[in-house]
């Protein structure tokens, strides 16, 4: 997260209203010959996660620190000459975080930071003039490129809101925050609120997450009937509150503890690692309580639900996964569950339509169209119009914003763990590479979530291609797909010439969606991830082999993400993850079936 500090504060209204833009630090500047002088020092509560920076040029120690205590400040900038051995003193004679300022030019030799290094928290890198300080001048930024200390710093000197792109850009391991002076100024010390708002709603914003209107680039957005209007726009005003609260985080962590069983295991598969000449680790999803990752978002939609004071619940389904992970924490909850699924997936999935109704749902068939999902999502969205009081829960990153985000943000448990698993295994957080088999993409998504800031973790997406890409009979969606709306979002989708969705085809049913989410749609476009398929054939491969190699039947979905490994040139003591979206009892029929072949 990059830092933010703002300098040169006096007027106790304008930094009443700068707390509201949270800031991590406020600068003071006590140093009679600034513009931003402060005489009076203003009478205002900053809250403690906001530290008050007093600035100071060659002052003398004794009056730096009772500019502290006076102050109450958490901070130091010394902005003149100091020395190192000044900079020890301070620190010998009182506890405070010490931030030391250089002037830098492309003569500047950073070796002078060295010596400082041990004294102080923190370095802030300016521009050289001739005055100390706050001269509003930009350097070029590249010359940190020199800067090999172990200090982290902030970069200064005449940064304005026109600034953001590069600063997201600059790249630097040490490179920690920005101070922000007379680029946001109305007049000498008076900030500009609006813009330094902005300024940081830009800088935060990763590219990987959706903006204020629900979209990744160009991908995502929101295009419902006008009547589900109400019931998505009080999802959106509320579902961040929800999540980030402090009471849902509980219920949540609990019920994926003990109910779902998290977290789940992460497994060095050995045999499967020395065949492919890699580590090669599993993410153990299928180990869940219903046997995939699905439940982990239904889980955390039933608690969404429940806190906007909804008691009656619909879904649709294909192949009757999402449906049973929906009718289950429906049953958890004592809620009326409603699932929507195609005449056709009725009769294929007939082990989940019993498992549905024994869990209490009442499974709604959908018979118009060719009889599956999309006819299933229609009858959904019909039925949701009429009882707006229901609430819809969508099983995947698909669907009108917030969905996709808020899917994503659920299913994100699998990355948060797998950064933690990894470093106790391997002492490193980061692996190489990250395989997951998308269908809509909600696997995939929780497993890249918190790698996707970090381009050196490559992620790899691998779709179904049925009997082959170009067989006809196919779901790799980002190699056959074009941009459209399906589910209430602009994604890539497959279409034919008229714009009428074509039907998809895999040998499993949890992948033959015909479009993607719209963040794997923004990954392919960005080429922040590989997309990658395998067809029915590799998959059942990679299925027997994991089962003989491991003793772990995958779900057909999960071989999928399996079957590009033999694709793969890895490099000796690579570490990769594949994440084991479920487990093959489901698709136990099919193997038996294929055995022969
Ligand atoms: C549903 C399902 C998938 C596909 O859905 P995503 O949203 O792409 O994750 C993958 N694996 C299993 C086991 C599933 O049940």
């Amino acid at each position: 997260m990059i830092k933010i500090k703002v300098c040169g504060m006096r007027n106790a209204d304008n930094i009443s209203e700068l707390l509201k833009v949270t800031p991590d630090y406020i600068g003071f500047i006590f140093y009679d010959k600034s513009k931003r002088f402060v005489t009076d020092f203003p009478q205002v509560d900053v809250p403690s996660s906001i530290k008050k920076v007093g600035v100071f040029v060659n002052e003398t120690i004794d009056e730096v620190i009772r500019k502290v205590s006076e102050y109450k400040l958490e901070a130091v900038q010394l902005h003149g000459d100091e020395s190192v051995d000044y900079c020890n003193e301070l620190n010998s004679k009182m506890t405070i975080e010490i931030i030391k300022t250089f002037s830098v030019d492309e003569n500047f030799d950073f070796r002078i930071t060295q010596n400082y290094e041990s004294h102080c928290n923190l370095f802030l890198f300016d521009t050289k003039g001739k005055e100390y300080g706050g001269n509003g001048l930009k350097y070029d930024w590249s010359i940190l490129k020199k800067y090999e200390g172990e200090t982290p710093f902030l970069l200064s000197g005449g940064i304005n809101e026109n600034d953001v792109e590069v600063i997201k850009g600059f790249q630097h391991s040490k490179f920690a925050g920005v101070d922000l002076n007379s680029g946001f100024e109305d007049a000498p010390s008076q900030k500009n609120i609006e813009k330094l708002k902005e300024f940081k709603e830009r800088l935060m914003q990763s590219k990987f997450q959706v903006d204020k209107d629900g979209y990744y680039g160009q991908f995502g957005g929101a295009f419902i009937p006008e009547l589900l209007y109400p019931n998505v726009k009080e999802l959106e005003d509320n579902y961040i509150q929800i999540i980030e609260s402090e009471e849902f985080q509980k219920e949540y962590k609990s019920l994926l503890k003990d109910y779902v069983g998290r977290p789940t295991p992460l497994y060095l598969a050995k045999r499967l690692s020395e065949k492919y000449g890699a580590h090669i680790y599993l993410k153990r999803e299928d180990l869940n309580h219903t046997g995939a990752h699905k439940v982990n978002n239904t889980v955390g939609q039933i608690l969404i639900a429940q806190k906007l004071g909804k008691t009656k619940i619909i879904a649709e389904t294909g192949a009757g996964q999402h449906g049973v992970a929906t009718a289950t924490v429906c049953a958890l909850m004592g809620l009326e569950c409603t699932v929507f699924m195609g005449e056709k997936d009725i009769v294929r999935q007939a082990p989940n339509v019993a498992r549905m109704k024994m869990l209490g749902a009442k499974v709604v068939p959908a018979t118009s169209g060719s009889k599956t999902l999309k006819d299933a999502t229609n009858e959904a969205i019909r039925y949701w119009i009429q009882h707006p009081e229901t609430y819809y829960l969508i099983g995947s990153v698909v669907g009108p914003h917030p969905y996709p985000d808020m899917v994503a943000r659920l299913q994100a448990v699998i990355s948060e763990e797998m950064k933690w698993q990894l470093k106790e295994k391997t002492g490193k957080e980061n692996p190489d590479t990250i395989i997951a088999c998308v269908g809509g993409g909600s696997n995939a998504a929780g497993a890249f979530y918190h790698y996707m800031e970090d381009e050196e973790v490559a992620l790899i997406a691998v779709e179904a291609a049925g009997l082959g890409v170009d067989s006809g009979e196919s779901a790799a969606t980002s190699q056959l797909g074009e941009v459209g709306i399906i589910h209430g979002s602009k994604t890539i989708l497959m279409q034919d010439e008229y714009g009428q969705i074509v039907e998809p085809y895999s040998i499993s049913a949890g992948l033959d969606y015909p479009g993607v989410g719209p963040l794997h749609a923004f990954l392919y476009e960005s080429k922040r991830a590989q997309f990658m398929n395998a067809t029915d054939k590799e998959a059942l491969a990679a299925a027997y082999e994991l089962t003989k190699m491991e003793g772990i039947i995958p779900a057909l979905e999960s071989a999928h993400a399996l079957a590009v490994l033999p694709k793969i040139d890895f490099k000796k003591d690579q570490v990769v993850v594949v994440n084991l979206s479920g487990r093959g009892d489901k698709d136990l029929e099919t193997y038996i079936k294929h055995l022969e072949e």
